[in-house]
Order: structure tokens, then sequence, then C-alpha cells
């Protein structure tokens, strides 16, 4: 079992570690959070008192970091100088794609393998783990991926070369911006017309409006067990973390000059609810914006 370092034990990343120390990998682990190297140690982890000491002699690195600027100080100062040599590094964070291939290149300058593998599945993916990671790597690397990540997920697809996994997570977590609104609006205006919320969930889940943010993610609680609606909308995916991917999809848009009306739409409905104050607020809560019940979140 390769000597392993995680770094960043957040909602995503705390579960993912303790998956690797169950699977009886040897995880050093760090954030700059202590509850939240505590709960590793708690799992199974060793801690390590720096992210510099949690990569020293590592073959195998993985991070799961806020955004790319984190990724790259973490990178620069920390994993490169003191991983082993040849070592492999999964950033598994979401991040632009000009971080991931800048930090292939300066991993490969140092003859360390550097893969860009952002995730679908939300907490309850990273903490049973059946995570979907989206993949951007040498295409000789993907056996030794595939091998790390396996306790982890239950699908490892690259997409193509450095910084293409982050490109597919990119529109991907536009479509699920847009489709989380979508579902929000149909719920409401399904309460409005005096529609059981539990029927017409059942329905629309074998109907053509059937999509993950309903079925998997559902906003109204009681519908969907693991969903963060049902634990006051804490947990989950943020909506600071959904503002930070929306942000991501309309400056590449800008950038490829392709025209993405509704991820604008969604990206400005976002930004709107984390000025009021709900950053930290799972982006299901979405609903109650919408639904013009801000006073229900606490
Ligand atoms: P989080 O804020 O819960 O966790 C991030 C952790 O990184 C925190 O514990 C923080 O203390 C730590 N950290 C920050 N800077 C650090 C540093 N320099 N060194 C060490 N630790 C540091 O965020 P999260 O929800 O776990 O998301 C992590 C990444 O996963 C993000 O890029 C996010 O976009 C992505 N993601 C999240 C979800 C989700 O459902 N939460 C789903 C898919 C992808």
């Amino acid at each position: 079992m390769a000597q392993t370092a995680f770094i960043g034990l957040g909602n995503m990343g705390g579960g993912m570690a303790a998956n690797l120390a169950k699977a009886q990998v040897p995880v050093r682990a760090f954030d700059l959070a202590a509850p939240a190297v505590e709960r590793a140690v708690a799992a199974g982890c060793a801690s390590a008192p720096t992210a510099a000491d949690a990569a020293r002699g590592a073959e195998l690195v993985i991070t799961m970091l806020p955004a790319g600027a984190h990724v790259r100080a973490v990178m620069t100062e920390a994993v490169f100088p003191n991983a082993a040599a040849g070592a492999l590094i999964i950033d598994c964070s979401t991040t632009d794609v000009e971080t991931a291939r800048d930090m292939a290149a300066a991993a490969r300058e140092r003859g360390l393998r550097f893969a860009d593998a952002p995730v679908s599945g939300g907490v309850a993916g990273a903490e049973g783990a059946t995570l979907t990671f989206m993949v951007g790597c040498e295409e000789a690397d993907l056996p030794a991926i595939e091998q790390a990540l396996e306790p982890l997920g239950r699908a490892v697809i690259r997409a193509g070369g450095p910084g293409t996994g982050q490109a597919v997570k990119i529109c991907n977590n536009m479509l699920l911006g847009i489709s989380m609104l979508g579902v929000c609006e149909a719920l409401n205006l399904a309460e409005g017309l005096d529609l059981d919320a539990e029927r017409f969930f059942e329905i629309a889940s074998k109907s053509s409006g059937q999509c993950w943010s309903l079925t998997s993610y559902c906003p109204v609680q009681g519908l969907v067990p693991a969903a963060p609606s049902n634990r006051g909308f804490e947990g989950g995916f943020s909506t600071a973390m959904m503002l930070k991917d929306l942000k991501l999809a309309q400056a590449a848009a800008a950038n490829a000059r392709i025209s993405t009306p509704l991820g604008a739409q969604a990206e400005a409905f976002y930004a709107l609810f984390e000025r009021l104050g709900y950053g930290g607020k799972d982006f299901s809560a979405a609903i109650k914006l919408l639904g013009g019940r801000l006073g229900d979140l606490t």
C-alpha cells in the first residue's frame, strides 16, 4: 500500500480520507481546521502537523481543497517539494482548467505525476465511497489512478489530457445549478397548485422531469432521506461552492465564446442568495428564496 497524504478534510475530504483508512491505506492527514484532523484520526488516519509533513516521502498525495488558489499554494509550497520521487498526485478539488494544466506541467518538471480528478456524488458519495471521478491525466498514468481511487468511488473516467477533468466538471455543475433551480421552481409551483409534494415527487420521478436534483437531492424535506433538506440544509454542497463553479463556467464560456444564458442566470441567482447571507447553506436551499420563505432558514 502506497504511503499516502490526504490534504483537505472538509465535507468531502473527511469521508474520502476515512474510506482510504478503512481500506487499510496508510494515510497521513492534514487540514487547517483542527476538528477536521481529529475526525480523520478517529477514522484511522495519522495526523500530520503541516501539509509539508503529510506530503514528505508520500508516494500518493490526494487533495480536496476549496478552490484553485488553495490548490496552487498547497502544491507549490508543500506537495511538490516533499513528495517521493515519481509520486502520484491526484487533485480532487474543483478548480479552473488553467490551475490543473499549470500544476500538471509543474509536477512533470519535477518528475512527479499529476491528475485533476474532480468528483460528482456529493457528501453522501464521499462517505459511501460511491463517487464518480472525472480525470484529466496522461494516459499512461490511468491504471495507477484507478487503483488509488478504487476505495473511494464506483467510477473513474478519463476525460482526456491534463485539465479535461476540470472542464467536464465545470460543464456538469453548470447543468446541476440550472437543474436544481428548475426543480425548486417546479416543487414550489406544485405546492401552489395544491398538489401533495409526495405524490408530485413520485410521478415526476417517473416522468420526463426526472433528474438527479429531484430524485437524489430533493430540496423538499422528507422525500429523499440523504438530501440536505432533511438537515436544515447544513453540510452538503454549499451555495458558495456552487457559485464558485458557476463563475468558473461563465469564465470558461466567455473564453470559448460560447453562449450560456441559463448558466448566467443561475450564477446571478446564487450570487444573490450568497449576498443575502446564505453562502454556507446547501445550494438546494434556493427553494426557500424562490418560494419567498427565507424565514424558514436559520
Ligand atoms: P469544505 O470547505 O468542506 O472543505 C475544504 C477543506 O479544505 C476545509 O476543511 C479547509 O479547512 C481545508 N483547507 C483549506 N485550505 C487549506 C490548506 N491550505 N491546507 C489544508 N487544508 C485546507 O469543502 P468541500 O465541500 O469538502 O469541497 C471541497 C472541494 O470539493 C471543492 O473544490 C468543491 O467544489 C468540491 N466538491 C464538493 C462537493 C460537495 O458536495 N461538498 C461535491 C463535489 C465537489
